[in-house]
């Protein structure tokens, strides 16, 4: 017991006498060979990227190494490096925005780098000081400013990534790793704004279970989701919704959480997602969109519920005139109306606006996020990078 517990101890004295992840020591190499910049309407999500990227390599002698800006490139990597066997692999997913004035803007960075250690520390990868991290992101996009597009409705995404790098395959924690961020510039996901998408609803697979890493954004989450996502597609869906246990409560989509809204006979109307129960991706529009919902609805008219509910209250919701609006909400499409869903025979319709392609409070929730995004309103979930 004295030995297990010196031991822990002497871990930890190592772990904080290690470098931390300092932004001062960031050197920077630029491209002699810029890219040609892809106009707007030739933009297509993460298929180009910026001149640069960041990286920042770990070991656990020494802790976090020199930060660098250098240009876009492949890395060199020991096919025995445990990123390619174990999946010791983590991402995040943030954009960046000009506002009118050209200022560059992030979007709540912070959830992202806190969501980002959540991960690493579940994988026993390394964790950093998220501000530092920040700082770096906000000299990529310095250097790369050029690619951010100024028109609304566009954003350069960020894609900061943290891989086990060890060579050998053994199972084990590994002892090197390298963060790194690439930086692609995107339009709306849909190129005639909203466009509202039919999901169906998949029973026979899970995406996560109680006690599992659904809650974290690991690479290892992914891959298995893409032939339950393939069959929806076939079956003419454009992606599928997640339901979880024998209750078949409605989870969320491949990577959008999804939120419902129901209006009763007196018209009091109600916002749900489901709870944070570990099974959930914890995503920042999520959480943005319910603190927003609770600060401007009026709560004489709204309830907002972080609750489960099964596809049975959606289906028998939607036969019975109760559901009346459905959307996904993700950094990538930011809020998504839905207008079908898809459930074994059967087909559960989801009011729309007439002649729109979105209901009432899925249009208001995108216009409140947006305007934050763009700097149209000031709030402090905007962060403007310093020059
Ligand atoms: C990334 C992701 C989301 C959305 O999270 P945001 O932080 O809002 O982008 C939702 N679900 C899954 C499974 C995801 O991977």
């Amino acid at each position: 017991m004295f030995l297990l517990k010196n031991r822990f101890r002497s871990t930890e004295f190592a772990r904080s006498m290690s470098t931390a992840l300092d932004s001062s020591k960031l050197k920077i190499t630029k491209t002699t060979s810029p890219k040609a910049k892809l106009p707007n309407e030739q933009l297509v999500f993460g298929k180009s990227f910026t001149d640069h990227m960041l990286t920042i390599e770990w070991t656990a002698e020494s802790g976090w190494g020199t930060p660098e800006i250098k240009p876009y490139g492949n890395f060199s990597l020991d096919p025995s490096s445990c990123v390619f066997h174990y999946a010791f692999e983590l991402f995040e997913g943030l954009k960046a925005y000009k506002d009118k004035k050209g200022e560059i803007r992030m979007f709540r960075p912070d959830k992202n780098m806190e969501r980002m250690n959540k991960s690493a520390a579940r994988i026993c990868l390394p964790t950093f000081e998220s501000e530092e991290l920040i700082k770096l992101i906000g000299e990529l996009l310095k250097v790369d400013q050029g690619f951010i597009p100024d028109t609304r409705g566009y954003s350069l995404y960020l894609r900061p990534t943290l891989i086990g790098t060890t060579a050998g395959l053994g199972v084990s924690s590994p002892d090197r790793a390298l963060l790194f961020v690439i930086a692609s510039p995107v339009g709306p996901y849909y190129k005639t704004g909203f466009k509202a998408v039919k999901l169906e609803a998949t029973d026979y697979a899970t995406r996560a279970w109680p006690g599992g890493v659904g809650d974290n954004k690991l690479g290892a989450n992914y891959a298995p989701c893409i032939k339950p996502q393939l069959e929806a597609a076939s079956r003419g869906y454009q992606q599928n919704l997640w339901l979880f246990g024998p209750e078949k409560n409605v989870t969320e989509v491949g990577t959008m959480n999804f939120f419902a809204v129901f209006k009763d006979a007196s018209g009091k109307k109600e916002l749900v997602t489901a709870p944070l129960d570990g099974t959930i991706l914890e995503g920042v529009t999520r959480d943005s969109i319910l603190q927003l919902a609770r600060e401007r609805l009026d709560p004489a008219e709204w309830t907002i519920s972080e609750r489960y509910c099964t596809i049975n209250e959606i289906s028998s919701k939607s036969k019975s005139g109760e559901l009346v609006e459905a959307f996904g909400a993700g950094t990538a499409a930011v809020v998504s109306p839905i207008k079908e869903i898809g459930y074994r025979d059967s087909t559960i319709d989801v009011p729309l606006l007439p002649g729109e392609q979105f209901g009432p409070l899925t249009k208001q929730v995108a216009d409140w996020i947006a305007e934050i995004q763009y700097g149209v309103v000031e709030s402090e979930w905007s962060r403007v990078v310093n020059w």
